[in-house]
């Protein structure tokens, strides 16, 4: 294949409006609602109502589909089954549990004694047992990825979060600096590997700042600055910035597994005090938003609680004027807030002005395939889908597009173009089965 490098577009941040105010922690919402539906696995509750959790307590699995495993986030009483917003953009069931507010955890929760000679399999097991997912808004099961049989030389620990708006990782990053740095070191130790390397956007000076400090105690570890480009969180994008090798399917070709910084965070909780993924950080920002804020918030945590927290939304805010966005602006979904909850893969909400002025009609400029950092024709590829052309479909690699939605955002004209890109992927996909 011919070596083609990803080039990226600068995209203002207005990741200013959330950065300057710290992390805050809201750990004990009255009720959390548990999703019954994790990335595309449908969940199986495994309490009842009435019954009594502890935090920690697994309460969801789906052992057909990659041992999935969900636990609680509170400790209280099963108050009901009921759908919930998700932030796939669906209503779905969810475990209601009414907190107790007496922090009480299951017996696993406790300091691991030898740490240091915990074995490959046994660091992996954790990550199972955890129910460790990419919280960089993947979701796919981490245990997963590094059950590969590839040969593995790097962790890289992806601090990039380019998408404009995002803050959670920064936050997260920036308060718990060593952390990071203790969890990216024991998945370099579940891969088998020799180093790490954490990517991060050169002008976020501030997570250099935060970990250099500790980087003496961990000598395998190196800071990677990439350009201040979107995608540059992309994992294709950074595993060729740090290794100059492509790939494609999947990072391990490489000798690479990816891992978002808060996965690598949270992981660190696993290892060391058996703590399974009960919490995430998560940004609730936008120009809608009175005080914009990062919060570290149970699962399960309604997002309207988040929203009062940063003083509601600005005043006399017409809401047929504003979009609601659950995940970044690029690849986010439209959303209710009211009866959204945070689930794994949720970073962000956002409120955000509608782009007035939508004109439709392509131009025919070429824009969206000069900055697609996949190398597709969006335009080319949204005519097959809209003629249903399987086959043109897949002569256009219409499955490699990443769903970025660069091409949207460069659009002059604001053609949905990412939707119909995304549309033609997955009728490909249906079509190709
Ligand atoms: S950027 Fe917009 S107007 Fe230009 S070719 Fe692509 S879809 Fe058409
Ligand atoms: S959304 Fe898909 S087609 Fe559009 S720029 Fe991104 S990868 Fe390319």
């Amino acid at each position: 294949m011919i070596f083609q490098k990803i080039k990226g577009v600068f995209i203002d941040g207005k990741k200013d409006l959330c950065k300057k105010s710290p992390l805050k922690e809201y750990l004990s919402p009255k009720y959390v609602y548990i999703p019954l539906l994790q990335r595309t696995s449908n969940l199986k509750a495994e309490v009842k109502v009435g019954d009594e959790v502890k935090v920690g307590q697994v309460v969801a699995t789906n052992e057909q589909q990659m041992n999935v495993r969900v636990h609680a986030s509170v400790s209280g009483k099963v108050t009901a089954i009921k759908k919930v917003w998700h932030s796939s953009g669906k209503m779905v069931d969810a475990i209601e549990i009414e907190n107790n507010f007496q922090n009480q955890l299951t017996e696993s929760i406790k300091r691991e004694e030898n740490v240091d000679s915990l074995t490959r399999e046994q660091l992996i097991k954790k990550m199972e047992l955890a129910g460790i997912t990419g919280l960089g808004g993947a979701g796919f099961p981490t245990h997963i990825k590094y059950k590969t049989k590839a040969k593995i030389d790097t962790v890289i620990i992806n601090a990039v979060e380019c998408e404009p708006y995002l803050t959670c990782d920064y936050h997260f990053i920036t308060t718990y600096p060593e952390k990071l740095l203790k969890g990216a070191t024991y998945m370099m130790k579940a891969a088998d590997a020799t180093k790490v390397v954490i990517a991060y956007k050169i002008n976020n000076k501030q997570i250099r700042e935060a970990v250099q400090p500790f980087l003496p105690k961990f000598p395998h570890v190196e800071l990677f600055p990439v350009k201040n480009v979107y995608p540059a969180g992309w994992e294709k994008f950074i595993v060729e910035q740090v290794t100059k090798k492509t790939y494609n399917g999947l990072p391990a070709e490489a000798g690479v597994i990816v891992n978002n910084s808060a996965t690598a965070i949270t992981f660190a909780d696993a290892v060391e005090m058996n703590i399974p993924l009960i919490a995430r950080p998560i940004s609730i920002t936008g120009e809608g938003i009175k005080k914009p804020g990062s919060f570290y918030v149970p699962i399960g945590t309604k997002v309207s609680e988040l929203v009062e927290l940063c003083g509601g939304y600005v005043e006399g805010l017409d809401p047929l004027k504003y979009n609601y966005i659950a995940g970044g602006p690029m690849t986010g979904r439209a959303i209710f807030i009211d009866d959204l909850v945070v689930n794994d893969t949720l970073g962000a909400v956002i409120v955000k002005p509608v782009i007035e002025g939508l004109h439709p009609e392509c131009l025919g400029c070429g824009k969206c395939a000069d900055v697609c950092p996949a190398f597709l024709t969006p335009t080319e590829i949204k005519k097959a889908f809209e003629r249903k052309d399987i086959k043109l479909l897949s002569d256009l690699n219409a499955n490699k597009c990443v769903e970025c939605g660069l091409c949207s955002y460069i659009c002059p004209s604001h053609v949905e173009i990412t939707e119909a890109v995304a549309k033609g992927k997955d009728l490909l996909r249906k079509g190709a089965k």
